[in-house]
């Protein structure tokens, strides 16, 4: 609706512009009709001074000619003349008040009403013009009477001259008769001239009279000629006057020719413009209608729209009063509601406190009771830990058969996991196992117990062991965005010595080293190149030091970091491919923690380790040589090394061949005694790589299936299985040990060492 409002509001607009343009268009057309009518007026104003004119000729005329009737013409020439004029003012005062009226601005809708006027006017006009016609034609009427009278005053003269010419006549044959009378009387003379006497006598009276007679016939003759002269002039003024009427008549003739074809130009105009005005304002009308007929239908839908929605706004206005009273009648309900649930609450308190109770007093005695079993197991299993971890699938294991899933899981033991291997499905049993999908937070958690003992001064190793590609670093170091255990370990050491600071000070301090080639280097010195050496103290309690190695103090994230990427930098700089040289050497990061406890005095030094072991594949068996297959051996000898101590570790065996390599002398400290170690065994899940992963999984397996029976805490074991003997197939018959450690006979273990030993054959 407000749209076609808006669009006849538009066509109003136009409309209005379409009016004013007419308006002017008029206003034009009746300029042109004004000049003309002043040119009309102007020429009536002339006709009327003419008219005047011969008025006063005629009325010269009639002096000069007499008589009443004349005069009385004249008169009523004279009024009527008058009257005329009055009507051309009345007329001019008509046409000045159209004009008036045509300035005046336009009303709406008073176009009709205005036009209406005008018709009238125009009737009013042409009736006046009628009215002065018929009065012309009186004056024609008029003019004829005149000339009429004058035929006849002309007449009347004629017959006086007449008149004048028959006394002339009878006074000349008088003349005639005396004269011949005279003629006579002389002819008799006595007679006659007494006659004569008498006659002379007479004949001067007659001569006297005749003189008389003859002067007063020449006067008469005079003015007769006189009269006629008169006549003459009046008869020649006269044509004179009818000419002027003639020329009179012709121009009033043409001026109404000219007014009736102005009336008649006006008149077509008029209705030109009226026409127009007409189609326009049916134009706009038809538009209107149309689009009140639209408005129209809007308006019937809304209508429709509007019944329809007024049953719904009863049903609304109905659920609000229902929906209002309940909000009235709430409080109450809820505050009864309240009641009846506090009282409910209270009881159901109650009840749960009195089971709370029970409850507590039997989870303290299964508290009690897991402490004691825990110490059991941790006397059994000593501190040596092996978690699994599984990497998921990357797409540098390419695509196809070969980077097939090998690896699946136990649902419901976390601890176990299968490794499909030609076919055949091999299953092993760690600590704890991590499918592809665990997150560094996850592994964490399972490690932060381990990472916080170090504030206890305990000495933790946390190993990463594992074929190149397995994961080992991601573990470790993690990436920027997802950190691994080093970085979180570190933050979670700040976070605890931060909550201890009310009673103990600590130090943490870091220092960061690399063994490559059973060479150890120090990756935060100054010249990382260094070969450095392992030490005994020289104060004679028997535990080592590396001279020269370079230890950060840290008090935040951001000097972790710092010293991790001094470390990385100088690893980097110090080898031409750092992928292949990381695989092939030993990462250390050493994390000491020193407490003191303000209150007693107490000194407390824990380490942690975080290794990141060299690749555990084989390439001896690829045929390396040179540099490669010295690298090979050297990581070859340490991994074992590595095993064997941990083995012996486990095994609680009296001789633990630390100084095997250098790797296992460097931590001696943190793998002996009270420490406690985590062997991380990284593995692909990818078809190509399950031979590396079964071998990875067979040294994680015989690391924790070494189990110490009471009795069996200090017999011998026996040798670790060497590298070599894991890459076989069919493990589980150790070869010779070729690192001089002699194999045990049979007969040297006990009946339970026997049976472990059964078991570490068959497992594989
Ligand atoms: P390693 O150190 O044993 O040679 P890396 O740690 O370099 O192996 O891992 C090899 C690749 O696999 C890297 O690209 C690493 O980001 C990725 N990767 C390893 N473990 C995971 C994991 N748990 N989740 C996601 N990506 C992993
Ligand atoms: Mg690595």
């Amino acid at each position: 609706v407000m749209a076609s409002v808006a669009h006849l509001q538009e066509e109003k607009l136009r409309l209005q512009e379409e009016l004013l343009g007419l308006r002017e268009k008029l206003a034009d057309r009746e300029n042109d009709e004004l000049s003309r009518s002043l040119q009309l007026q102007g020429q009536v104003e002339a006709l009327k001074a003419k008219l005047l004119e011969q008025a006063q000729e005629i009325s010269r005329l009639r002096s000069e000619v007499g008589g009443t009737d004349v005069e009385k013409h004249r008169d009523l020439l004279a009024a009527e003349n008058e009257c005329l004029r009055q009507e051309i003012k009345v007329c001019e005062g008509e046409l000045q008040e159209l004009r008036r009226q045509q300035q005046e601005p336009c009303r709406d809708c008073a176009h009709l009403q205005e036009n209406t006027e005008l018709r009238e006017r125009l009737c009013q006009l042409q009736q006046e013009a009628e009215e002065t016609r018929a009065r012309l034609a009186e004056l024609d009427l008029e003019v004829q009477q005149k000339t009429n009278r004058l035929a006849e005053v002309e007449l009347r003269l004629k017959d006086s001259l007449a008149e004048r010419a028959e006394e002339e006549e009878r006074l000349s044959r008088r003349l005639r008769d005396s004269q011949e009378t005279i003629a006579n009387l002389k002819s008799q003379p006595q007679q006659i001239k007494y006659i004569i006497k008498t006659v002379e006598v007479e004949s001067a009276k007659a001569k006297q009279a005749l003189c008389e007679s003859q002067s007063r016939n020449q006067y008469l003759q005079e003015q007769v000629g006189m009269q006629r002269q008169v006549l003459k002039e009046m008869e020649q003024q006269l044509q004179s006057s009818q000419k002027t009427v003639a020329q009179l008549r012709a121009q009033i003739m043409m001026y109404e020719a000219e007014l009736e074809r102005a009336h008649g130009q006006m008149l077509e105009e008029m209705q030109a413009i009226e026409e127009e005005k007409n189609h326009a304002i049916e134009e706009a009308f038809s538009r209107a209608q149309v689009e009140m007929k639209a408005v129209h239908e809007n308006l019937a839908g809304v209508r429709t729209n509007l019944l329809t929605l007024q049953p719904a706004l009863r049903t609304l206005t109905h659920d609000y009063n229902s929906l209002k009273r309940q909000v009235r009648d709430f409080p109450l309900l809820l505050q009864e509601a309240l009641r009846n649930a506090r009282a409910e609450i209270g009881q159901a308190i109650e009840e749960v406190h009195s089971t709370n109770r029970e409850l507590l007093r039997k989870y303290r005695r299964e508290l009690q009771l897991r402490k004691k079993c825990h110490n059991e197991l941790v006397r059994l299993k000593g501190n040596i830990r092996v978690f699994g971890r599984v990497r998921p699938i990357t797409k540098e294991d390419g695509e196809g058969p070969e980077a097939a899933n090998a690896v699946t899981f136990d649902a419901n033991d976390d601890a176990v996991l299968h490794l499909l291997h030609k076919g055949k499905q091999v299953s092993f049993e760690l600590d704890k196992v991590f499918p592809p999908q665990a997150s560094q937070e996850e592994v964490f958690q399972e490690v932060q117990a381990l990472v916080t003992s170090c504030i206890d001064g305990y000495n933790v190793c946390i190993f990463a062991y594992g074929q190149t590609g397995a994961g080992k670093t991601y573990t470790m170091e993690g990436t920027p965005a997802n950190p691994g255990i080093n970085q979180r370990a570190l933050q979670l050491l700040f976070s605890e010595v931060r909550g201890k600071a009310a009673d103990w000070d600590y130090a943490i301090s870091v220092s960061a080293a690399e063994i490559y080639n059973e060479t150890l280097r120090d990756l935060l010195g100054k010249e990382p190149q260094e070969k450095l050496e392992i030490k005994l103290c020289p104060d004679g309690s028997g535990q080592l030091y590396v001279p020269g190695l370079t230890e950060f103090p840290v008090q935040s994230v951001e000097d972790i970091n710092k010293v991790f990427e001094y470390g990385h930098v100088n690893r980097v700089t110090e080898c031409t491919n750092l992928n292949e040289h990381s695989s092939r050497s030993h990462a250390l990061l050493i994390v000491t923690v020193r407490g003191l406890d303000r209150s007693t005095g107490l000194r407390t030094t824990g380490k942690l380790n975080l290794v990141d072991l060299a690749g555990s594949e084989r390439v001896g068996r690829s045929g390396a040589e040179g540099s490669r297959l010295r690298e090979a051996q050297h990581i070859n000898k340490s991994l074992s090394a590595l095993g064997d101590v941990i083995y012996a570790l486990r095994s609680r065996q009296g001789h633990v061949p630390f100084r095997n390599s250098k790797l296992t002398y460097l931590l001696q400290d943190s793998l002996s005694g009270d420490s406690k170690t985590l062997m991380m065994v990284q593995v692909s899940p990818a078809e190509k790589n399950t031979s590396e992963t079964l071998c990875s999984l067979k040294f994680a397996e015989r690391v924790r299936s070494v189990e110490l029976g009471p009795g069996s805490r200090r017999a011998e074991l026996g040798s670790w299985p060497s590298q070599e003997q894991l890459e076989g197939d069919t493990p589980g018959t150790p070869g010779p040990s070729g690192r001089g450690h002699s194999s045990p006979s049979p007969g040297q273990l006990s009946g339970r060492a026997a049976s472990i030993r059964r078991k570490l054959q068959t497992s594989g």
